[in-house]
């Protein structure tokens, strides 16, 4: 059968290894996986939320209120936005598919960071359009002008803090970057770590309201899926000015997100001590992975968000030991697909994170 050659083409996008797979791959009880993979929230997600999810079980016959009006007139009070500047995904995975959709057709071209968030290339070469790329581990933003100006992209995406680096570009050079991209150009802000980014250092944090009310070709996207601890739940949401929320909507499919997720969302965006416990504990055991690093000479770099990455140029190799974790029932991010000798580990509990260290400190001292 014969597919649109576009799609022949298209790598297919690969997650973290859910704990499944590894149960059956390698026979090893769920209770003894340590899955630091997905960066998901290792506390798991606030109980008021999960309460109301196992109240609400039994409306999942109904379809969804499709409006969302509980969940925007929560987000909308919380950013300081209105009810038309804002859009709910599932996940905001599906937000940058409309956007891809949105602004690309024929020969467009994106504008995007070397080693970023894998589904930005993906949905855009799924629509046909050609990805440019700013060579580097970081975001150089005056290596993006450049590129911009010479290419002309329909969409630039700016990941702050970065997935999978976990670095942070401060919000006043973004500002100032945006400044000089023509109206004509979707740029996009990629905050699904802001929550991070922003507890670490107020010159990362970025308001969404601010942002736009100051761009008006700028669409800012979050997502429940990281400090909210939603990952399974797929909520996320893009905000901008009032005419890029409309065409985004015409490509929105009825009822994109369940009910069950609509309520969850709500009720974890009440619950702020869940998240603020949430992201004190990563910073915390997030010093334990720098000591470690330090210890055994790997590379780290800083991180804004719920991982970290370890480089092991000189060390090791990253497969070898991706590998060898998971065959101990440990999952990290290997990050060769990115073309980097690295690995991206999510902070988890503390025991998580000692398992990690302990197999690891044996790999590093049998070597290859
Ligand atoms: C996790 C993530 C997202 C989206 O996650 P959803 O679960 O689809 O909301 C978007 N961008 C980056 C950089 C991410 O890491």
């Amino acid at each position: 059968m014969k597919f649109n050659p576009v799609i022949e083409h298209l790598k297919t996008y690969e997650p973290g290894k859910p704990i499944e797979l590894v149960v059956r791959e390698f026979g090893i009880d769920p209770k003894d996986i340590v899955k630091l993979a997905s960066n998901e929230n290792p506390k798991g997600c606030s109980p008021k939320a999960a309460k109301v999810v196992a109240d609400a079980a039994s409306l999942m016959y109904r379809y969804p209120d499709d409006s969302m009006m509980e969940l925007k007139a929560a987000l909308c009070q919380r950013f300081g936005i209105s009810e038309k500047e804002i859009i709910i995904g599932a996940g905001s995975d599906q937000i940058i598919e409309f956007l891809c959709h949105a602004k690309l057709y024929g020969g467009a071209k994106i504008l995007q960071s070397e080693v970023t968030f894998a589904m930005y290339q993906i949905y855009a070469a799924a629509c046909g359009a050609s990805v440019i790329k700013a060579p580097g581990l970081a975001h150089d933003l005056d290596a993006m002008y450049k590129l911009y100006k010479e290419h002309e992209p329909e969409i630039i995406f700016i990941c702050a803090p970065n997935n999978p680096t976990g670095d942070c570009l401060d919000l006043k050079d973004i500002e100032n970057f945006i400044e000089k991209i023509d109206e004509n150009t979707l740029v996009v802000v990629d905050g699904a770590y802001q929550e991070y980014a922003s507890y670490k250092d107020p010159n990362k944090a970025i308001n969404p309201a601010d942002l736009i009310n100051k761009f008006s070709n700028t669409i800012y996207l979050g997502t429940f899926s990281k400090a909210y601890g939603l990952g399974g739940m797929r909520v996320g949401y893009g905000i901008a000015s009032e005419h890029i929320i409309k065409s985004l909507y015409k490509l929105r499919p009825p009822f994109n997100v369940t009910t069950l997720s609509l309520i969850a969302a709500v009720e974890s965006l009440k619950d702020s001590e869940f998240v603020e416990e949430s992201i004190k504990e990563c910073f915390e055991q997030m010093n334990s992975y720098i000591e470690f690093a330090q210890k055994f000479g790997i590379k780290v770099i800083e991180s804004y968000t719920n991982f970290i990455t370890y480089i092991l140029d000189g060390i090791n190799d990253s497969t070898f030991i991706a590998d060898a974790l998971l065959r101990q029932g440990i999952i990290v991010r290997n990050l060769k697909g990115y073309g980097l000798n690295a690995i991206r580990i999510t902070i988890g509990k503390e025991n998580e994170n000692q398992r990690f260290f302990n197999a690891m400190q044996e790999l590093l001292k049998t070597g290859k």
